[in-house]
């Protein structure tokens, strides 16, 4: 984020080149104006942490760049690839761009271990064994190894949840989405998946959190983003996001949530 890297000169010089960059990019749903003129531009090992208002275009924003939503107007480039149309760059973006939900979404049918074995093999054509050995290592990371073979339906949320951040890493993914991932957790779970998220921030990912939760951005954020309304409102290092808020918006919403 240029911006911030110019008021935070110890942290922009750990961040790499842009591997993010929306220019100027506008959607709609129908009539509806999701996304005004949202720009973004992320460096490598950078965190940076999205809040606003519940409808502003968070989770639309950070849905088109990994593609699951399509973008009509500006540019999104992801690791020097434009997201265009063309399906084959779609593919490599999803490579790239791992992402965990508010809803874990995993395969209730399927053990743990299954749901993070799955797509290893069967789109990456890992060999099972080492798919195993993988996903074995990441249930490690998220402490939660004993649970392998045990169905999603046995798991507490905030177990689903790391479940569901190890499932991601498995793709070996250079960048994390996350959107609003403990929000459909009871509160004593919050925090399990927070130290998660704090132990892959501390690691270098590059990543970018949907979250309301301020403790945690204040902790791991490079840059702190407000949106409003489809529009980026606000860019900034999270020190002066707190604390001089440039937008009488900002100020509002932080003023109803912290
Ligand atoms: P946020 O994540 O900030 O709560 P969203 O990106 O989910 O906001 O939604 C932004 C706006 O777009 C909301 O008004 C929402 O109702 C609308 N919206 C989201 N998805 C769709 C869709 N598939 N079709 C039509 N409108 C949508
Ligand atoms: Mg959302």
């Amino acid at each position: 984020m240029s911006e911030a890297a110019a008021t935070a000169p110890a942290t922009a010089s750990k961040l790499g080149a842009p591997i993010i960059e929306m220019r100027d990019v506008n959607k709609w749903y129908g009539e509806f104006h999701v996304l005004r003129n949202v720009n973004l531009t992320v460096r490598k090992g950078e965190r940076v942490v999205v809040c606003g208002p519940s409808g502003s275009g968070k989770s639309t924003a950070i849905r088109c760049i990994n593609r699951l939503e399509e973008h009509q107007k500006g540019q999104i480039i992801v690791d020097g690839i434009e997201l265009t149309a063309n399906l084959k760059n779609i593919e490599a973006i999803r490579r790239e761009v791992g992402m965990v939900f508010q809803q874990f979404n995993l395969f209730p049918h399927l053990t743990v271990l299954e749901n993070l074995t799955l797509a290893p093999i069967w789109v990456r054509k890992v060999p099972k064994k080492e798919a195993e050995e993988t996903a074995m290592y990441y249930l490690n990371r998220v402490r939660i190894p004993e649970q392998a073979n045990k169905y999603p339906g046995q798991l507490s949320g905030g177990q689903q949840q790391r479940v569901a951040i190890a499932r991601s890493l498995c793709m070996k993914p250079n960048i994390m989405l996350f959107d609003e991932p403990t929000s459909a957790l009871d509160p004593e779970m919050v925090k399990e998946v927070l130290d998660v998220m704090v132990g892959l921030a501390n690691e270098g990912m590059t990543m970018i959190c949907v979250t309301h939760e301020m403790g945690f951005a204040r902790t791991v954020a490079d840059t702190m983003v407000f949106m409003d309304r489809g529009e980026v409102v606000e860019t900034s290092a999270p020190q002066e996001f707190f604390a001089q808020p440039k937008s009488e918006r900002t100020r509002a919403f932080l003023g109803q949530i912290l």
